[in-house]
């Protein structure tokens, strides 16, 4: 007997009902292939691209033909504590792409990871470490600044008037003994991490508290330390929440024979997460100005930057990185998708020097990352894309340049049903308005179900071939993220089913949304 139905049996209704229930056989470049009732295979036109995982297509022949090699040669995919130098050729390669590209020399650390989600997690907690680090080593200076004070009382030294409240009226040793308790009260405070509204950084345990969806995120909200969320583009409501977490330590200074308190900023924040490009959250870029206001407010603040480039880096939005674009600079940079070149689980978290702790690599690693089998691909990937002076990413401005200027045209002849067009480079959205008060009541079942994006989804790959997914927190939006590669017959493939989308919805035939 054969039990089916056990592998996510919940979501597998989901996907038949809403016309997804599709198994694929075969991927080349931008096309899957999957197989027709006559046991043909019939190509669908991916602009999905794996989540942003295929800048290069699927099983690009370079990188099919090295994995293929690899296997051959039989490299070790179990070496852990050894030497591993192909990591290492990817760190050395990312850290000169990173110098290029930012202009800060660095260097950066690579610390890899399988996912994004866990990437992301590493880089969050490299943050903690470094800010409990901090905080221990502020709490040091303040106990040496005890014992100077202690040996000028005993040398005559008398204690300030806020310095006598504080010891309740007693002694100088009351004063060290309360001045341990409140400080030590104050470092024991959770950690605060700050992330944009919108954004997402992963379903982990730890990286979903990221994610600002509700739904993914409010179940979990009890098993790690809470994010506090700030609106995108609002550098004031940034400025206020951390000036609303600031906190101090209690010191001790000595001058003119008498022993006064001082303030010292006690390490709270542990980092500020953000996509420079919105990807779950409806495909939004930050802007320029916004980037160059958090930066400054962060800098002041001594806050870590952890800017997440899953699914925005790799040249995606037509340079490696979308945050060097708006000028943005990160303590931490997180890598993953087509690091992988599309085939290879691979990803990497990338620390500043200057915020570097040299222990976390014995306190954080996981089995299969840095294997070489994962890295040789990802140093190949990243050769592909740097080769012939940068082409890739120049190819991926004009690719997206001409998709953007079909998607403004549909949303300019179908404005009623559009409600925005945006992006960079190959990541690219186009949002549908809302169609809860449809005349069709299938149209309005769907919107207020929220899965109108999925069904949109279901009738553009019946109808048209046309593999393409809404953002996962945004699900009006649906997410265009094809290969460099993709061909103006492609284009204009998506161009067309698009529009024959938009006109279903113009004259509300949610039966032909739903017709298979
Ligand atoms: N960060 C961002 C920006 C992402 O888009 C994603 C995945 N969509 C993740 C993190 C999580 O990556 P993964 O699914 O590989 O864990």
């Amino acid at each position: 007997m054969t039990i089916t139905g056990l592998a996510e049996p919940f979501l597998r209704a989901q996907l038949e009902s809403l016309g997804l229930a599709v198994e694929y056989v075969r991927a080349e470049g931008d096309t899957l292939y999957r197989r027709g009732d006559d046991g043909r295979e019939l190509p669908v036109l991916d602009l999905v691209g794996g989540f942003g995982a295929t800048i290069l297509g699927h099983n690009h022949p370079e990188i099919l033909a090295l994995a293929q090699e690899l296997l051959s040669a039989r490299v070790p995919v179990h070496a852990q504590f050894s030497l591993h130098p192909y990591a290492e050729t990817v760190a050395r390669r990312l850290n000169e792409i990173l110098h290029r590209d930012t202009g800060d020399p660095g260097p950066y650390t690579a610390v890899f990871a399988n996912s994004g989600a866990e990437a992301v997690e590493a880089a969050v907690k490299h943050a903690e470490l470094d800010r409990g680090l901090k905080a221990a080593e502020l709490l040091a200076r303040i106990d040496e600044e005890t014992d100077r004070a202690r040996r000028a009382v005993r040398d005559g030294a008398v204690l300030s008037a806020a310095a006598r409240r504080l010891a309740d009226g007693g002694d100088f040793e009351s004063l060290a003994a309360a001045l341990t308790a409140a400080n030590r009260a104050r470092a024991e405070e959770p950690p605060v991490l700050l992330a944009l509204t919108g954004g997402f950084h992963g379903k982990l345990v730890g990286s979903v508290q990221l994610t600002h969806n509700p739904v993914v995120r409010e179940p979990f909200r009890a098993l790690a330390a809470p994010c506090r969320f700030v609106p995108a583009e609002d550098p004031a409501a940034l400025a206020a929440a951390i000036a609303e977490e600031h906190r101090t330590a209690l010191g001790l200074t000595v001058s003119d024979g008498t022993v006064d308190l001082a303030e010292h900023r006690l390490p709270r924040l542990c980092a500020l997460v953000l996509e420079p490009v919105q990807g779950e959250g409806g495909v939004r870029p930050l802007t320029a100005g916004y980037a160059r206001e958090l930066q400054r407010i962060c800098a002041e603040a001594d806050c870590p930057i952890v800017v997440d480039e899953v699914q925005s880096g790799m040249g995606r939005t037509g340079s490696f990185l979308a945050s060097s674009a708006i000028g943005l600079r990160g303590d931490y940079y997180v890598l993953a998708k087509s690091l992988g070149g599309g085939l290879a689980k691979a990803a990497v978290m990338l620390v500043h020097h200057r915020r570097h702790r040299p222990g976390f690599e014995l306190l954080h690693s996981s089995t299969f990352a840095k294997d070489a089998f994962s890295t040789l691909i990802a140093a190949r990937t990243l050769d592909l894309l740097e080769a012939d002076g940068g082409a890739r990413y120049r190819q991926a401005a004009e690719r997206g340049e001409r998709i953007l200027a079909r998607l403004e045209g549909i949303r300019d002849d179908f404005k009623d049903v559009v409600a925005d067009v945006r992006g960079r480079g190959l990541m690219l959205g186009l949002e549908l308005r809302d169609q809860g008060d449809s005349t069709s009541p299938a149209l309005r079942e769907l919107s207020r179900a929220g899965v109108l994006g999925y069904a949109a989804a279901g009738y553009l790959l019946h109808a048209h071939a046309l593999r393409v997914f809404p953002t996962a927190s945004a699900t009006t939006t649906l997410r265009i993220e094809p290969s460099v590669h993709i061909t103006d017959p492609q284009i204009a493939q998506a161009e067309s089913g698009l529009r024959a989308l938009c006109d279903l919805l113009r004259t509300q035939d949610g039966d032909r949304l739903l017709a298979r």
